[in-house]
């Protein structure tokens, strides 16, 4: 029940509080207005984009762009509600080519916080200024001002307390113009788009229009460099034809969830689509259940053929003949996808049977899934001889034949006889009742995984100081996240300091890990972390190690030497829990000595 008062007499609402419930429809976060201006910016034709924040949006939110201007004796019309310049009737709201036409933002964010607007129009001499707070205007001054226009929204939401209260932490929102201002940038790669946070510079775009550049500076050059180039185009009765362009991830390049599937519709992002579904469709078959891919696509479409008045934020579009649409970029994604690479015959296919020349315990291992980059792959397990429980002594690899007799006190898999190895992938091993099949790369993770985790417990990491010091330059978003990580990556035994902006220096690795690419254990920390995760401190523990150490563990397509793939066994056997990986897959398939006989209609099945 609602605690109104039942005599309360039915009023209209006052303009400002009327405006401030309309505001809530458009600006509902920092993110929103950081939108809302750089859509303006761009509509005024701007080449270059500045934006910067303070307090992750809420102490300060400006853009300034070098776009036509607004006229002086425009100024106050502007900041009106449902004043623009870029509808005239009806008629235009079924072809829309700007970004706005609802002619609410500059009304919506003036109502909730103190804006200034300073603008000089492309034709004039002098430029001007207005200033509004919590929606109450004041008067136009002439100013010295650069063409453009320079939007300064400070203390969002200072007059509407209850909507400070929904605002996350400031990681979050940061996180959420962040990733707003990586995918406008590359969605215009002829703007130059500049954004600081805090005074630090967070992301900077040439504007040369080379796309491919802007994925590098966002995912990494790795991640770029591997990106396939989709470009298709198909008539339509509507007289402009459809057209996809932009990169998709090869199959072997994903992430745990869609956040990386970027989708923009005539220069407008649109994050709820079903064409997301068209994209997913176009990978069928070729991407394991629970990845997604990465994708920055760009359809245009006729306008008319569009309709993009669905949602105050204009996050949602319709289409006139959806199944079209959908089909066009079902297949044009797909085609792209098998030009490239044609369907793995064992995934990762790359390096299959590879890295038969062993030398000591290393490996060459095709980084192709992480970026290009071999990587270089170390057991781990030799050097891990500190543990105080003796049955871990049995991590050296060593050519004897161990004494399995311990083991199997501790574990709850049986004893395992080694038979070998197939497809440099799986593990054969006999056991009391039948045959396991062992996934050498889950098994691998889960040993590095609870090695780990007992050192941690134990508060005893040995860590190894790198000879020379690696610098792994990250993108943005994920500098971000590795900031905030820093002090779980120092209790896992890492040695990580920032390196200027978006760059960090590994001085020192666990031991588990000596030997593998400090770069590829950073990335693994900050790829797949969600926008809104904000676990408890054991929680994130166990993920980053989770995620260290199912990029560092052996990979299938690694041939083991026999002795590798004793120790492998040995370790698995020795695990608490030994069948699954720390995400859950099983490590290894049991087939017992019942159900062998029944398939070979030794015994009366049926
Ligand atoms: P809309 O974008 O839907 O028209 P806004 O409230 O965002 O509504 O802006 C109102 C009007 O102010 C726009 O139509 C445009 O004429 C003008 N305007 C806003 N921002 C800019 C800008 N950065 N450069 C030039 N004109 C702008
Ligand atoms: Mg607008």
């Amino acid at each position: 029940m609602l605690f109104y008062n039942r005599f309360m007499p039915i009023r209209l609402l006052s303009p400002e509080v009327a405006s401030q419930i309309a505001a809530g429809e458009v600006v509902e976060r920092p993110a929103s207005v950081v939108k809302e201006l750089v859509e303006n910016a761009l509509d005024a034709g701007a080449r270059s984009v500045d934006v910067s924040i303070r307090g992750a949006g809420r102490a300060l939110v400006e853009v300034a762009d070098d776009g036509k201007g607004i006229p002086a004796d425009e100024l106050s019309l502007a900041v009106e509600r449902h004043a623009t310049s870029k509808l005239q009737d009806a008629n235009d709201l079924f072809r829309i080519d700007t970004l706005g036409f609802r002619g609410e933002a500059l009304a919506s964010i003036g109502s909730v916080s103190r804006m200034t607007i300073t603008s000089r129009a492309a034709d004039s001499q002098s430029g001007a200024r207005i200033r509004i707070e919590a929606g109450i205007a004041g008067k136009v001054e002439p100013v010295g001002a650069p063409q453009g226009t320079v939007v300064r929204v400070e203390e969002l939401f200072y007059n509407v307390p209850a909507r400070l209260k929904f605002l996350k932490q400031d990681v979050t929102e940061r996180r959420a113009i962040d990733g707003l201002l990586s995918r406008y940038a590359l969605a215009y790669p002829q703007v130059r788009f500049r954004f600081t946070s805090d005074s630090a510079s967070v992301l900077q775009t040439s504007g040369d229009g080379d796309r491919r550049a802007i994925l590098a500076s966002l995912y990494g050059v790795d991640v770029a460099r591997q990106m396939l180039e989709v470009l298709a185009e198909e008539e339509s009765d509507a007289g402009q034809p459809l057209r996809l362009t932009g990169y998709i991830s090869p199959a072997s390049l994903t992430r745990s969830n869609r956040k990386e599937i970027t989708f923009f519709i005539n220069g407008r992002w649109v994050s709820d689509t079903p064409l997301t579904q068209a994209i997913l469709q176009a990978y069928h078959t070729l991407l394991m259940v629970g990845r997604f891919p990465l994708t920055a696509l760009f359809l245009e479409i006729d306008p008319a053929e569009v309709d993009v008045n669905v949602h105050p934020a204009k996050a949602e579009v319709r289409f006139r003949s959806q199944d079209k649409v959908f089909s066009f970029v079902q297949r044009s994604v797909r085609r792209a996808l098998l030009a490239y690479s044609p369907v793995p015959a064992m995934p990762p296919a790359q390096n299959l049977w590879g890295g038969s020349s062993v030398s000591g315990n290393q490996y060459p291992v095709s980084g192709n899934q992480f970026g290009g980059q071999g990587v270089g792959l170390e057991w781990g397990i030799a050097h891990d001889n500190l543990n105080a429980e003796g049955k871990m002594q049995n991590d050296e690899l060593s050519a004897e034949p161990q004494e399995n007799v311990q083991h199997s006190a501790f574990s709850n898999l049986p004893l395992l006889r080694l038979v070998g190895q197939i497809g440099a992938s799986y593990l054969v091993a006999e056991g009391p009742d039948g045959l396991y099949l062992i996934d050498q790369h889950a098994a691998h993770e889960r040993i590095l995984f609870e090695k780990l985790m007992s050192q941690r417990a134990r508060q005893n990491i040995p860590s190894q100081a790198l000879l020379t010091p690696e610098v792994v330059q990250l993108p943005p978003a994920s500098a971000n996240l590795i900031h905030e990580q820093l002090p779980v990556l120092q209790k896992f035994g890492f040695d990580v300091e920032p390196f200027g902006p978006g760059a960090f220096q590994v001085r020192a690795m666990p031991v588990l890990f000596s030997g593998s690419d400090p770069a590829a254990a950073l990335r693994a920390l900050v790829e797949d972390f969600e926008e809104d995760e904000a676990p408890l401190q054991n929680e994130i523990e166990a993920r980053v190690a989770g995620r260290v150490c199912k990029r560092l563990a052996v990979k299938a397509g690694q041939a083991l030497s026999p002795e590798e793939q004793r120790a492998l066994l040995e370790n698995l056997e020795a695990c608490e829990s030994p069948r699954t990986c720390p995400h859950g897959r099983p490590t290894m398939i049991h087939l017992s000595v019942d159900v062998l006989e029944r398939q070979f209609g030794r015994r009366g099945a049926r």
